[in-house]
This record gives structure tokens, sequence and C-alpha cells, in this order.
């Protein structure tokens, strides 16, 4: 039996790993929930799973999921220990208890319990693709001197561990991430400036978080990919490229030095990955619809449009820059997603803010997950006022550069 703890257990990842532990009970337990706000769905898992521990973001929530609790039939005495906050999720993340870590809280809220996993040698379930685009360094080295497994969930990823296994690391010449290209893969670049929260939550092959869905729609999310590639894999960001692939079937490619290209193929459900994650090296039925090869179909491939999709460029400069690049490029971003989500910035506003931001901040080594954090906060200081400077100012025109040096 494999006992989990699940970072983020009410989002769209945690929700999808619930279901998969809950067709192999049999394989799989839970020790730990962590959620955010969302009281009453954590307590209606905790009811389901019985994990022995439930967090929350909040210590001031704590009473209100004991109140969901109650008011689900758990009487007190069977209520698991309840706790909130980072150290909480850090102590379940390295509690014996938990064989598995399964991180996917959105944003670098989950850094510090997924670093503690790494160097406490667990096997991590990656979804937060923050965690590498943040602090890929401080990660990576732990889990190699602590001998921690870090198993992609991203379906991008998770594809290309499964292609890396048809030959050795000397022998790979690429890797290649497929991007479905978002609801803007054919609007034309001038008409971005007028596309609503509504239109870019639409995705046009996957169900989502919101920010991700956002991601998306800019492509930065195939940047924050390209970026966790490099890490995961040691490629230089030269050797991973993007592909628009608007199906979604093919999530990644790795091409080797004989001219072979090995594709990892399966329909859009993220059970397939989660649960490989958890199983690796072996393999378990899994529930998720199968291709029917009898059946006519086009698969497409073209190359991404960087001028129309800056955040992906900036992605691949933020990697070769190294060093805080990556941090400040994520926590830039977050901002300018919710400035965008709450209307006072358009869309293509996000990628400006971004931009600036970079250049305001500069770059330099983090050494430590603490030093990291703080990057972070002063990359949302700055680009929280960048955001509030492009407030109302039309997309393309751009600001007077105070502050660059
Ligand atoms: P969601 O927005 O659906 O869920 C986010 C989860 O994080 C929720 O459980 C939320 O809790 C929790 N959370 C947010 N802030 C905190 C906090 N401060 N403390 C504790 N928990 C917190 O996101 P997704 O599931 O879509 O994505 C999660 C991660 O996985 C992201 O990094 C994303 O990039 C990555 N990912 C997602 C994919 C997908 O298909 N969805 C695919 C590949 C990667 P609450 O709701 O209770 O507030």
């Amino acid at each position: 039996m494999q006992r989990l703890t699940i970072l983020g257990s009410t989002g769209s990842i945690g929700q999808s790993t619930l279901d998969v532990v809950r067709r192999r009970s049999d394989r799989f337990g839970v020790y730990a929930l962590i959620a955010g706000r969302n009281v009453a769905e954590l307590a209606r898992q905790v009811v389901e799973f019985r994990p022995a521990v439930a967090i929350v973001a909040e210590e001031e929530d704590i009473p209100a999921l004991r109140l969901a609790l109650e008011g689900l039939g758990l009487a007190r005495g069977e209520h698991p220990e309840l706790a909130a906050g980072v150290s909480a999720y850090r102590a379940a993340a390295v509690a014996a208890e938990t064989d598995v870590l399964l991180s996917a809280i959105v944003g670098v809220a989950g850094l510090e319990a997924t670093y503690a996993a790494a160097c406490a040698g667990k096997r991590i379930g990656l979804a937060n693709k923050e965690t590498l685009v943040a602090a890929g360094s401080l990660v990576m080295t732990a889990v190699s001197e602590h001998g921690a497994e870090l198993i992609p969930v991203d379906s991008e990823h998770n594809g290309a561990h499964q292609c890396l296994r048809a030959g050795r690391r000397g022998e790979v010449t690429k890797l290649i991430l497929t991007a479905s290209g978002g609801p803007f893969r054919n609007t034309p670049k001038e008409a971005l400036k007028e596309v609503s929260p509504e239109q870019a939550l639409n995705h046009p092959t996957w169900k989502m978080g919101q920010r991700i869905t956002i991601d998306s729609a800019t492509l930065m999310n195939k940047g924050f990919e390209v970026i966790e590639a490099c890490w995961l894999f040691d490629f230089p960001a030269d050797e991973v490229e993007v592909v628009v692939h608007p199906q979604s079937t093919v999530h990644a490619m790795v091409e080797y030095n004989d001219g072979s290209v090995i594709a990892q193929v399966c329909a859009t459900d993220m059970r397939m990955p989660i649960q490989y994650a958890l199983t690796w090296p072996e393999r378990l039925e899994a529930p998720v619809p199968r291709l029917d090869w009898g059946e006519a179909r086009t698969w497409e491939f073209t190359a991404p449009d960087l001028e129309k999709f800056p955040l992906l460029r900036l992605a691949y400069e933020a990697q070769a820059a190294g060093g805080t690049a990556g941090c400040v490029l994520n926590a830039a971003d977050e901002v300018a997603v919710e400035a965008f989500l709450a209307r006072r910035l358009s869309f293509p506003g996000i990628a400006e803010v971004v931009e600036e931001t970079l250049s305001r901040a500069g770059t330099r080594a983090a050494e430590s997950i603490e030093d990291v954090l703080a990057v972070d906060r002063e990359a949302r200081r700055i680009a929280a006022e960048v955001a509030e400077e492009r407030a109302g100012v039309p997309a393309g025109v751009a600001l007077p550069s105070v502050h660059k040096g």
C-alpha cells in the first residue's frame, strides 16, 4: 500500500489523483490532504478518504473545516489531525507515513514542502511546474543528493519520461514538447487586445485550473514546461523544441541520434500521468479513453508564433539567463494573470508586464529556498507596480522604463 500526501487535493489535479486512489484502493491510501481555502470540498474528501491529517492554508479556516466535517456526520472523535500553514505542509511531506508526495498546489505555495520532500528522499509526483521554474537548480540538487525520485505528472514531461525509456540520455538529440496552441491559435495578433477572460478560459482540449488555463492561452505554460524539461531531464534550452499540435494527443517526442523519433500518445486525461507517477516503473490498467486506430484522424504540427506569443520567447531567454530569472518570470506572470482576470490588464498586457518585470528585477544566483521566496516576493511587488502603471495603457505602448538600469 502506497500512502499519499496530496498538496492541493481540492484542485483539478488533486481531484484526479483522488480518483486514481478511489479506483485502486487496494494499492493506494491517503496520509494527508492539503488544501487552500475550499473547506467544503476538503471536508467531503476527508469523509471519503479518511486521511490521518487534513491541512488548510489559514489557521482561521480550521473551525469552518471542523464544522463542515460535523455537518457531514463525522463526530469530533473521528476527525483527522487538523492543521494550517506551510510548516504543516512541510511536516506532512516528510512524515514517515508519506510514501509519495503529489505536488499539485498552484503557484509557489508548495515549494518549501516539495523541496523538503526531496531532501527527505521521497518519491514526488510533480504537477506543480512552478517548483522547477522558480527553484530548479536547488530542487534537482536536493533530489540527487538525497536519492529522491521526481516523476513528472505534467502530461508533456510524463510523455517525455516515457519516451526517454527507449534509449540512453547520451543518445538523445532533441526533446519535443507539444502545445495545443490554446484558444487563440488562429486569432490574428491585432485582435488579442480585445479578448476577454472568459474567452481565454475556454481551453480547446484540457479542463484545468484558472491560472494554467490562461497560461496555456498565452503559451506561458509551454514556456514553463520548456524550463521544467531542462531541469528534469538535464537538457540545454536549445535542445527542447515546442511544436503546436492542436489535437493534444501526442504529448512529447524524443529524437535519438540515429534520426528515430519516439512519441508518447494518449487521450487527454490526467489520471494516466498521475497513476504513472505513483506506480513507475510498473504500469497499471488506467481508466482513460483508448484511441480508436480504425478511425480516420489528422494530427497537425506547426511551429509556434513567438511574435504573437512573446512569453514563450521570454521563457527561453530566462532559462538561458539562469539564476533567479525563472522565479521572476513565474511571479510576474502570476500577478499579470490575476490582473488580466480582474480586467485590469489586456491579454497582450500580461507579456508586457512580465517582460518589464524581468528587466527591472534583474537576475542573480539563488542560494536557498528562502532566497528564492524573497526574490518571488520582490518580483511580485515589481509586477504589481508595472501592472498598475499599465492599467489603461493601450497594449503595445511601451512604458517609460524609469527603473531600468
Ligand atoms: P487548481 O487551481 O485547480 O487547484 C489548485 C490547488 O492548489 C487547490 O487545491 C487549491 O486549494 C490549492 N492551493 C492554492 N493555494 C494554496 C495554498 N496557499 N496552500 C494550500 N493549497 C493551495 O490547479 P490545477 O490542479 O489545475 O494545477 C495545480 C498545479 O498543477 C499547477 O502548478 C499547474 O500548473 C499544474 N498542472 C496542472 C494540470 C491540469 O491538468 N490541471 C496539468 C499539468 C500541470 P483551494 O482550492 O482549496 O483553495
